[in-house]
């Protein structure tokens, strides 16, 4: 059986940080520490800001929500993303839908 994993397609995020929080409660990390991190990057051309893209890391503290999968719930950021744009389940499953999202990232954090 494939292990899980969390894919995010960047296209559609939108830097709202929503993952961040949604992670930090669950887990009760502390400022500073969380399992996702949002990192911004600015396309400039003639030194003027022409673009944006969000890209969502998953940090070495992800463990997929291991408790709230038990009890069969979406992980906290998947469900409180507001663009949709995170999804979980299997490595292989998310895979296949990866190749129907070109900018996107596939984590499988073990
Ligand atoms: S799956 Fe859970 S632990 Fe991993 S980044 Fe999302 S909320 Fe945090
Ligand atoms: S919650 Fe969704 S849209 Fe917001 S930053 Fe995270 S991945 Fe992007």
């Amino acid at each position: 059986m494939s292990k899980n994993g969390l894919l995010i397609n960047y296209e559609y995020c939108t830097g709202c940080h929503t993952c961040e929080v949604a992670c930090q409660q669950e887990h009760d990390f502390p400022v500073g520490k969380c399992g996702i991190k949002v990192t911004e990057y600015v396309y400039a051309a003639d030194k003027k800001p022409v673009a944006v893209d969000f890209m969502p890391f998953v940090t070495e503290l992800c463990d997929l929500c291991i408790e709230r999968n038990r009890n069969g719930e979406l992980p906290a950021c998947v469900k409180h993303c507001q663009s949709f744009c995170m999804s979980f389940g299997p490595i292989d499953q998310l895979a296949a839908q990866m190749q129907k999202t070109p900018r996107s990232a596939l984590f499988a954090p073990w």
